[in-house]
């Protein structure tokens, strides 16, 4: 057993760390108040490789494995979650294509993805009435000749402004539950395709979340992502491996809100000493350091067995799980280290809060995870 990164993975987490701290920290706190999507950062991300750590050199990826890319994830994160989230949803379907595309959609779509043309990628599978019963979705997509015209709403798309390629989740046959759900790649500007309502969110605020509408939107056949009927297969394969990508996500946050909890401690004063020297500020440190660790270990392992091709739902499930959870007790935890100051916007700590919360919900909620891995354990 070997808990040592390689030379390669410690220097893709350094590319990210050295990026992040130089470009994304001036920056994020404004970009977050003020709604303001990163896209020349994310257009820079891409020039590092980023937007494809764990795709073929091929199509312009690092190739550099899952490892990397969960390192890659949690280095943008400790400095803007929202940032983090673009990244790893465009780095999900860029692997999504490059898994279940045939050659010529890989060839017209991951390029664009990997150099940044595309600025993101999106991922459209919840509706207002689907989140966690996914196969619920009623998006239709009926087939006419050598086409086929969606029609439906999705809700909660993240980069859905700006995304160069969405794959989106559609019945192609009604009664036979997940079984007739089809993924399709749906490319921006298709007529039909209506970009909605951008909302007003509690955290991750320079991320953009929005509607879709499906107004008559007619695509090839070509755009079919796998197979008519197997698009229920390509969103859960990608769900799994974007858990890593969540946990790494928490995970940065969290080390972020540990790294200003201990500063802070250090140089406040209270009854005549620095408040890290009262055992009870030493304990809260305490817990988070260790809360994070075993986070760290539980994301790092699901993305090693991914990047192995072994069985990584039972973990990524985990690693989401643990990691979300443990980091919005870390966030709270280090606004409670802060006092009064931690509930002031001039501090970051109340960034990272509002940030962490939504990580114990998108890409499955925490109850959808337990299911995950008890479904899983019963298995066995
Ligand atoms: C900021 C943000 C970004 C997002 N980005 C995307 C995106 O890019 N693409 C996309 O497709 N979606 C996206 N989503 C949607 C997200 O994945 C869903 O919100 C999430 O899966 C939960 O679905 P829901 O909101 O419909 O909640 P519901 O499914 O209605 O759940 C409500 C509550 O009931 C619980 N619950 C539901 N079923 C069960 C059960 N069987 N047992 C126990 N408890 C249960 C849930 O855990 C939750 O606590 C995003 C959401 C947000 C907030």
């Amino acid at each position: 057993m070997d808990f040592e990164l390689s030379e390669e993975q410690k220097m893709i987490r350094q590319t990210a760390r050295d990026f992040a701290v130089k470009e994304i920290r001036p920056v994020a706190a404004k970009n977050e108040r003020e709604g303001i999507f990163p896209a020349g950062i994310l257009y820079k991300i891409a020039g590092l490789g980023l937007m494809g750590v764990n795709v073929p050199q091929e199509y312009g990826g690092a190739q550099a494995g899952v490892v990397s890319y969960a390192l890659a994830i949690t280095e943008i994160s400790r400095e803007c979650a929202s940032t983090a989230v673009s990244m790893a949803v465009t780095n999900m379907v860029a692997e999504a294509i490059c898994e279940f595309g045939t050659p010529e959609q890989k060839k017209k779509h991951v390029p664009k993805i990997t150099s940044g043309e595309y600025s993101t990628g999106a991922f459209a599978l919840t509706e207002p009435g689907a989140g966690s019963d996914a196969a619920s979705i009623r998006t239709s997509a009926e087939k006419k000749g050598d086409r086929y015209v969606l029609r439906g709403n999705k809700i909660f798309i993240t980069s859905g402004s700006h995304a160069g390629v969405f794959i989106v989740a559609a019945v192609t046959e009604k009664g036979i539950g997940s079984r007739g759900i089809t993924a399709f790649l749906v490319e921006r500007g298709t007529p039909g395709l209506v970009i909605g309502k951008k909302e007003d969110k509690m955290g991750l605020r320079a991320s953009d979340t929005v509607a879709l509408d499906f107004d008559e939107c007619e695509v090839p056949a070509s755009a079919v992502l796998g197979e008519v009927g197997g698009g229920f297969k390509v969103f859960m394969n990608a769900l799994n491996g974007g858990r890593i990508g969540v946990g790494a996500q928490a995970l940065g946050i969290g080390l972020a809100a540990l790294d200003a909890a201990k500063n802070y401690a250090r140089e406040r004063v209270a009854f005549g000493k620095p408040i890290a020297e009262h055992q009870a500020i030493q304990w809260m440190l305490a817990d988070s350091a260790t809360e994070l660790e075993a986070a760290r270990l539980l994301v790092l392992q699901a993305a090693h067995l991914k990047e192995r091709k072994r069985p990584f739902t039972r973990e990524a499930s985990m690693a989401k799980l643990f990691a979300s959870e443990a980091a919005n007790r870390v966030c709270a935890r280090a606004i409670q280290v802060h006092g009064g100051y931690g509930y002031i916007a001039d501090y970051p700590v109340e960034r990272y809060y509002r940030d962490c919360r939504v990580t114990t919900i998108y890409e499955g909620t925490s109850e959808v995870q337990r299911m995950v891995i008890a479904r899983e354990l019963l298995r066995e």
